[in-house]
């Protein structure tokens, strides 16, 4: 069986254009000016009309953890549950993290997420993350690499739970060097947010509404300089995840414009969301590391944003449910961070960014999916409409206005941080390698066809 998309607009990073998409065994095959392909076996083939939709490479999303267990807490979804969410908002690929529980090895952890990966809706790939180094590095990586996953995770905050020392982090980056990985780190000094905290418990303001004040733009900008430091010095690759205030994205470019193979991840809620939601009724409900920032601190990010100075768009989604965000509000400390959203990212996004700020189409493609794909040694399979990729197809119509309800999502929680909000970017269909998975944001139940992809070695080229 052939399936063929008309009349549609296709939405590449590098360009949009009136082309028909040709797509057999999972894969597409061919690309057409509009209502040129000739079709001999038209027999064997299903159109879809694409009439004013636009068609998107389905979204990658490079940071999502599922069922993920930190402290008391664990994330409410697994892997059925957080794809089926994904597929309708639009996401064919999820990459999940590996993080070690307390007393267990990173592969171990590796081993048992992986465990976890039935009855998806779309495709996942994993990140590993190291802690310790309890045997040689060299050894730890070829085993990653042999299950196909080749950028770790490391924290420089989290003492006592995730956070790695600095001499760590620099043996693995070294480590990676060899299996063409990445470092991801997520930068915060965890020294300057213990005297942050400090200072806020001898104000008697450590609950959720002053979460903001807990955790510093300092603490991320001066963590991600040393960070930066390290890879120079190494000459290593390093990935930045959710990269909240300007100070840490200007770095990175000031990097990158040295021709060093630095990368800065932007997540949906520093971008739509300002501090103001912390003097809500409900600020717990938005406690997520790093914070939400300051509205000065969000337009700043939204115009390095629209400079080209980030280079990827994820979730960060952490799907904890109202309950849990309330049990202990009273201090973050103890809170569950983050905040659910693989469903949201690329609907919101597209409305917010693309529709009502100017981001160019192309570019929010670039950071929704052809980056991810690149940086996580999954393209060309993933992130572009090409022939030889995997038909991971998504069609949106862009031009209806609808309002975001908690109620009307997929994840497996009660709420959204994005309620009330309107976007005109309405999803129509989400297809993965051929099969859709789910239409008018509804899933089809009976397609789950999703599997683990292996990564390959990093593409660190984004032009
Ligand atoms: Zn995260």
């Amino acid at each position: 069986m052939k399936t063929l998309f008309q009349n549609g607009i296709v939405v590449n990073s590098n360009l949009s254009a009136e082309l028909d998409i040709l797509v057999e065994n999972q894969l597409i095959t061919g690309l057409f000016q509009r209502g040129t392909f000739i079709d001999s076996d038209s027999a064997n083939t299903t159109v879809v009309d694409a009439t004013g939709l636009h068609i998107l490479p389905g979204g990658v999303d490079p940071h999502c953890h599922v069922g993920f267990t930190s402290g008391q807490f664990t994330s409410l979804d697994n892997y059925e549950e957080a794809t089926r969410a994904a597929v309708c908002g639009g996401t064919t690929t999820i990459v999940d993290f590996a993080i070690p529980e307390l007393g267990e090895s990173s592969l171990e952890a590796l081993m048992r997420q992986k465990k976890r990966i039935h009855n998806s809706f779309c495709d996942s790939a994993m990140h590993g993350c190291i802690v310790n180094l309890n045997s040689d590095v060299n050894e730890i990586v070829s085993e990653f690499e042999a299950q196909g996953v080749r950028t770790i995770k490391m924290f420089t905050t989290y003492r006592g739970e995730v956070m790695a020392n600095s001499e760590t982090i620099m043996e693995v980056m070294k480590g990676l060097l060899k299996i063409g990985g990445m470092v991801y780190v997520h930068s915060e000094a965890d020294h300057i947010i213990s005297e942050n905290q400090l200072v806020a418990i001898q104000n008697n303001q450590i609950d959720s509404s002053f979460h903001h004040r807990t955790r510093s733009e300092l603490a991320e900008t001066i963590s991600v300089a040393e960070v930066i430091a390290m890879a120079e010095t190494i000459g290593a690759p390093v990935y930045f995840v959710h990269q909240s205030c300007r100070g840490a994205v200007d770095q990175v470019a000031h990097s990158k414009a040295f021709g060093r193979s630095v990368f800065s991840e932007s997540v949906l809620h520093h971008l739509v969301l300002d501090d103001s939601v912390y003097e809500s009724e409900n600020p717990e409900r938005f406690v997520c590391c790093p914070p939400i920032r300051s509205r000065e601190t969000v337009d700043a990010l939204l115009e390095v944003l629209k400079n080209g100075d980030v280079d990827t768009l994820g979730s960060d989604h952490c799907c904890y449910n109202l309950e849990q965000k309330e049990l202990v509000k009273h201090d973050v400390r103890y809170m569950p961070n983050g905040l659910p959203g693989v469903e949201t990212r690329i609907s919101v996004g597209l409305g917010k960014l693309v529709m009502q700020w100017g981001l160019p189409i192309e570019r929010f493609v670039a950071i929704s999916s052809t980056n991810p794909a690149k940086l996580n040694g999954l393209f060309p399979k993933k992130g572009i409409i090409a022939p030889g990729s995997d038909a991971d197809i998504v069609l949106w119509d862009l031009n209806s206005k609808h309002t975001i309800t908690g109620t009307s999502l997929h994840m497996a929680t009660d709420y959204t941080p994005y309620e009330g909000i309107e976007t005109s970017a309405k999803h129509i269909a989400t297809y993965v390698r051929g099969t859709i998975v789910a239409k008018n944001s509804q899933p089809l139940e009976k397609n789950k066809i999703g599997k683990f992809i292996s990564a390959e070695m990093i593409n660190f080229n984004l032009k």
